[in-house]
């Protein structure tokens, strides 16, 4: 027998994976008076967003740092709407430390707006123009952004929605819908300042998967403007699991229910109507089909498609198969002795090396220390959480898996060594994950993170939209606008959470 029916007088949905897309968008719903099944195939919620225990110390296992708590913030207004505290949260300041290669001082990027203004006049001269540009962009964005647009519209509500959430002021963005970051350089004629699109490059990957020639100029100026008040990014208390948790309080307190390892295998449909799921439970292996008014898909576009198997629209599958390759992740996961970390160390850094080695010598370490009585390590120790971008194939068709993951280890340990006292006697544990790791503990396709890449052929206007061409079959999470990080996919809940209301307003009068 299911270990579950979720009620038929309400409308029923069924939401596949408690990422922070997926538990936003079920607390949200069961909320609203849905009846809510949550489903995950891992043992814990959180997806990119959760962690895991080790010898006494506390990893998150991919996101370290939260955009989106201030008043006004995405987090801050659903845990508002869903009446749970906010998790306690420290502001990163600087928001990143950024080493490029060969120096030995960081660009720091400062919370305090004009704290950076002076920073970044300072570390590129001339380039004030392109920041000006950046915050006009930005605010104009982040207003619009505000008032709830769905992109893209799929359908005349849709576009209803998008239409009211512009302003005369958002058609200073219109011009730059076409531009990168590399466009704005070159017309700012800075096409040549080697440092800049350096530091560049490496703050956008973390972001938008891409550098300055892809990524979308839109896009860029939020996310190179988030990190200052008044909004800001924070490091939560305790780890970043409080985040699920406080979401899975709020899905619980309203009568909904989570069923961890529970793998939805199939997404069924019906005359283009999505009727129910597949679910396969892992601990007694019993397979049955759960029916449902709506489906919430917390998945990467990809496994969406393949949920659908040969349900998937032709042109929509064909879509997907034609995205560029996404990235992957190698992260290290260190316990350390408190001796092994430098005094006043930043919370995020990020380091781009002249360095030979499987990490490679155009690529960067994001890396992510835990401060005395943040929740992470024992009394006398720390966490440091270094990860690089890297492609996934590798690691699929590598003979020799864990020796490429040693490789890796060591490679990640000897340019680390460079800035934390690194040895024996200071590391108390050490874990690597690949690709490998994230498609089995988040099950995303060939463990790839972050999103589709905000290109321009792939953000805002032109990516994939909540709305698929299943009725009733909702896509959430960093495949969809506004991309990756829990304040996108929460965003992303938010929208698909609007279109199912206004579908039952429209079909029942509900209001
Ligand atoms: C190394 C790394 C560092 C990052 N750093 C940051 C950061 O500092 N700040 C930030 O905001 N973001 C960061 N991100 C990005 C952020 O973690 C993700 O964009 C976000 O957490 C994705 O959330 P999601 O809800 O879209 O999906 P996911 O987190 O992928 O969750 C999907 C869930 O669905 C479940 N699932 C999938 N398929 C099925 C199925 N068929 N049946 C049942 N369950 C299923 C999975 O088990 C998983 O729990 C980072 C990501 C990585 C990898």
């Amino acid at each position: 027998m299911p270990g579950h029916r979720v009620g038929n007088s309400k409308p029923r949905i069924i939401v596949i994976g408690a990422g922070i897309g997926g538990l936003t968008a079920g607390a949200l719903l069961a909320h609203r008076g849905y009846s809510v099944l949550i489903l995950d195939q891992a043992l814990v919620p959180g997806g990119c967003a959760s962690t895991f225990q080790r010898k006494g110390f506390t990893f998150d296992v991919g996101a370290t740092q939260v955009a989106g708590l201030e008043a006004g913030g995405i987090h801050h207004r659903i845990f508002t709407e869903l009446e749970i505290d906010l998790p306690q949260a420290t502001p990163c300041d600087p928001a990143c430390a950024v080493y490029l290669p060969g120096e030995q001082t960081p660009i720091n990027v400062w919370r305090d707006p004009e704290k950076w203004k002076q920073e970044r006049q300072r570390q590129f001269p001339f380039s004030e123009p392109f920041w000006q540009l950046m915050a006009a962009l930005f605010k104009a964005s982040w207003e619009f952004q505000g008032r709830d647009p769905v992109l893209p519209p799929r359908n005349v509500w849709d576009l209803v929605q998008l239409t009211k959430a512009l302003r005369p002021s958002t058609f200073i963005t219109v011009p730059y819908t076409l531009f990168t970051v590399g466009d704005a350089l070159r017309a700012y004629k800075l096409g040549n300042d080697h440092r800049l699109k350096t530091f560049l490059d490496l703050q956008l990957k973390l972001y938008s998967q891409v550098d300055t020639e892809e990524t979308a100029l839109l896009y860029a100026a939020t996310a190179l403007s988030v990190s200052q008040l008044p909004q800001g990014l924070y490091h939560l208390q305790g780890s970043m699991q409080v985040l699920s948790d406080r979401l899975l309080e709020a899905l619980e307190k309203k009568g909904g229910t989570l069923l961890m390892r529970h793998t939805v295998e199939h997404i069924e449909v019906e005359k283009g109507k999505v009727s129910g799921v597949v679910i396969r439970n892992q601990k007694t292996g019993e397979v049955w089909t759960e029916a449902a008014d709506h489906v919430v898909a917390n998945v990467t576009a990809q496994n969406l498609v393949q949920l659908l198997g040969n349900k998937a629209p032709h042109g929509y599958k064909r879509r997907v198969e034609k995205l560029p390759p996404a990235s992957g992740a190698f992260v290290i996961y260190l316990g350390v002795d408190e001796s092994a970390i430098p005094s006043r160390c930043p919370p995020h850094l990020q380091f781009m090396y002249n360095a030979k080695g499987p990490i490679g010598n155009n690529n960067s370490l994001f890396v992510s220390v835990s401060h005395p009585g943040d929740g992470r390590a024992p009394e006398g120790k720390a966490t440091i959480i270094a990860s690089s971008f890297v492609d996934t194939k590798q690691w699929w068709v590598s003979e020799d898996y864990e020796g490429l993951k040693q490789q890796y280890t060591q490679d990640a340990v000897s340019r680390l060594s460079k800035f934390f006292y690194l040895k024996p006697e200071t590391i108390i544990h050490v874990e690597a994950a690949t690709p490998r790791t994230f498609a089995r503990y988040t099950a995303r396709d060939q463990g790839i993170v972050g999103g589709i890449g905000q290109r321009i052929s792939t953000f805002g206007p032109f990516g994939f939209a909540n709305r698929t061409p299943i009725n009733n079959l909702w896509l959430v999470g960093d495949s969809t606008h506004p991309g990756e990080g829990t304040a996108g996919v929460s965003y992303s809940a938010l929208t698909a959470v609007k279109q199912i209301e206004a579908q039952k307003v429209a079909r029942y009068g509900i209001t």
